[in-house]
């Protein structure tokens, strides 16, 4: 499944149903549903606030589900870039400088996922990809 969102905060909670609905075909639990919404949720809002400043731009979703009950879901954005993903990867590590952010946005990504991976070029964009082993 494919799709291209506006990075405007209403369609962050758009972007949490369509992957939940759509991994849903794989009857995964309640808590699985959760955590996977919880990760695109943190994933989206990083594209919207920090990749394109809150100024709009687009945001590329890509979910695939496996044979083996795993679901991958990748999203990717055109905007900023980040210069140290290792760093940006820190628990409470933020650029935020309202005080709104805790810099625990790929901390929540990693534990609800098994897998998260990070890509970034600065001034080109970022991909993340993010996968989970769904109970049998
Ligand atoms: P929180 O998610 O807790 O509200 P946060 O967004 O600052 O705070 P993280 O989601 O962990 O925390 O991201 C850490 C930092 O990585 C951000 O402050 C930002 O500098 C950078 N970052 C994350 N995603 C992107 C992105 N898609 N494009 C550019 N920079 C990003
Ligand atoms: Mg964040």
């Amino acid at each position: 499944m494919q799709m291209t969102l506006w990075a405007i905060s209403e369609n962050e909670a758009a972007a949490r149903a369509v992957c939940a609905a759509f991994a849903a075909q794989l009857n995964p639990t309640i808590e699985e549903l959760a955590d996977i919404k919880c990760a695109v949720s943190e994933a989206i809002t990083n594209c919207i606030v920090h990749a394109y400043g809150g100024r709009g731009g687009e945001i590329y979703i890509t979910v695939t589900l496996y044979c083996d009950r795993s679901i991958r879901i990748d999203i990717r954005d055109k905007g900023c870039g980040i210069a140290d993903v290792a760093l940006a990867m820190q628990p409470l590590f933020t650029t935020d400088r309202s005080g709104e952010r805790s810099g625990m946005g790929f901390p929540v990504m990693q534990t609800f996922m098994d897998a998260l991976s990070v890509r970034s070029r600065v001034g080109v964009g970022t991909k993340l990809v993010m996968r989970k082993k769904l109970s049998a």
